[in-house]
């Protein structure tokens, strides 16, 4: 296979990954899979929380493709579907865990819009600390900050609404 379509596919499945992990968090993780979610809206006592199962769980397809492509000889595409899955959860911890939540500490600050942007939403979402009524389920793409206030008055949200990081 061409590097080139390879890299056609990783790029695909990165950005296909947004979408998906927007899908979950939306419909998985604030619907039936929010007994291991919610652990993520309290604030964390120790250094894992309930909701990092859901890494373990989506690197699972990850080490599958990759393993498939290299040594049990299925197509070769699927090597660079699993390194896209795997560097989609790459980007998202580091953007996530690290920058937003700061699992790992660090003193960078948001500086570009896009950065600002991003982190911005993500503290909004967290602005809700129940099932129901969060706005902004995305990671790498979100709506600016003042649409998602609106979002979040629009829906008669009592939560105060927190942007310093929990
Ligand atoms: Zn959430
Ligand atoms: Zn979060």
């Amino acid at each position: 296979m061409s590097p080139w379509i390879g890299l056609a596919l990783f790029l695909a499945t990165l950005a296909g990954m947004e979408l998906f992990a927007w899908a979950m968090h939306r419909w998985v993780m604030h619907g039936p899979g929010w007994f291991l979610h919610e652990s993520h809206h309290r604030a964390r006592t120790g250094w894992f929380e309930w909701n990092d199962l859901y890494a373990v769980i989506f690197a699972v397809p990850s080490i599958i493709l990759i393993y498939g492509g290299v040594q049990a000889g299925w197509w070769p595409g699927s090597t660079w579907i699993g390194a896209g899955i795997a560097g989609y959860g790459a980007i998202y911890f580091g953007f996530h865990d690290v920058i937003v939540h700061q699992r790992v500490r660090h003193r960078y600050v948001p500086r570009s819009r896009y950065m600002k942007r991003i982190v911005q939403a993500h503290r909004l979402h967290h602005a809700v600390e129940s099932k129901q009524g969060a706005v902004s389920f995305g990671f790498l793409w979100a709506a600016p900050a003042d649409e998602l206030k609106r979002q979040l008055k629009a829906r008669g949200s009592s939560a105060r609404i927190r942007t310093n990081p929990d």
